[in-house]
């Protein structure tokens, strides 16, 4: 079985005082639940600070982004070394970053081959936008991206895909766990096509877009969703926790 994973995207958000806290609120109760892959991804000035906090722990620790390059004359970039020292995880692709940033495939593909070389896990975002999905476009732009990023990857390790249907995040208004289901099973068969069934059958695929302690338990119901990526929600320790709860609960309840 594929273990779940729970990770938080925490986006621009919180001082390193206040990522102390958070993690500080929920670390002894997250840290119960052992069957539940757990990750936060603070901004990067707050990852040594709470990697400190998290010493010993089982809560894993992941970064938002880093550039491509090793090192050099890069102005106000992180590099994968860097990260490496400091966190396990890395989210690459995200539709804030496509969307505001200008980033595109080659360089996602870019930072997918860094991010491995360094050995750092890079959770890789893929989804369409509001027009896609209402245009039946679905299905084409995520084997695109996938095709993209994973681009002459000959072993992608063991990198975590998560869906995000762009009109989905940050907007309060999730995906419905069929429709988000449906996409993931299709994704689990492009990796099939470009890997092998294995791969398929071992790759965890989360959703994001909008997930609350209030229709985590319908995501996690879904056989091909291996876990979330939540955003808003990861923010407030309660609701962390309770779909941190609430995935070990349905996951493992049979
Ligand atoms: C995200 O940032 O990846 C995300 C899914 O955000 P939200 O949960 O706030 O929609």
């Amino acid at each position: 079985m594929r273990v779940p994973m729970i990770a938080g995207n925490w986006k621009m958000n919180t001082t390193v005082s206040e990522a102390l806290d958070l993690v500080s609120a929920m670390k002894g109760e997250l840290e119960k639940i052992n069957s539940v892959e757990i990750a936060v991804c603070p901004p990067f000035v707050s990852l040594a600070p709470v990697k400190e906090l998290l010493r010993d722990s089982s809560i894993k620790l992941g970064a938002q982004n880093l550039h491509f390059a090793e090192k050099g004359a890069y102005t106000g970039e992180i590099s994968p070394l860097m990260l490496a020292e400091l966190c396990e995880l890395v989210i690459i692709g995200h539709s804030e970053r496509r969307q505001y940033f200008g980033e595109k495939g080659d360089l996602i593909n870019k930072k997918m081959v860094a991010a491995l070389n360094a050995g750092l896990t890079p959770i890789l975002c893929i989804g369409e936008q509001l027009e896609e999905r209402e245009g039946g476009k679905t299905e084409e732009v995520v084997s695109a991206q996938l095709r993209e990023a994973l681009a002459g990857i000959e072993d992608p390790k063991a990198t975590v895909l998560a869906y995000e249907p762009v009109w989905a995040i940050g907007a309060g208004k999730a995906a419905t766990g069929g429709q988000a289901n449906e996409t993931i099973a299709f994704i689990r068969q492009l990796i099939a096509g470009a890997y092998n069934d294995k791969k398929a059958r071992e790759i965890r695929i989360l959703y994001g877009g909008s997930v609350t302690s209030a229709n985590a338990a319908e995501f996690m119901q879904q056989p091909d969703i291996d876990g979330a990526l939540v955003g808003g929600a990861s923010l407030k320790h309660k609701e962390f926790l309770s779909i941190v709860n609430q995935t070990a609960i349905v996951k493992y309840k049979k």
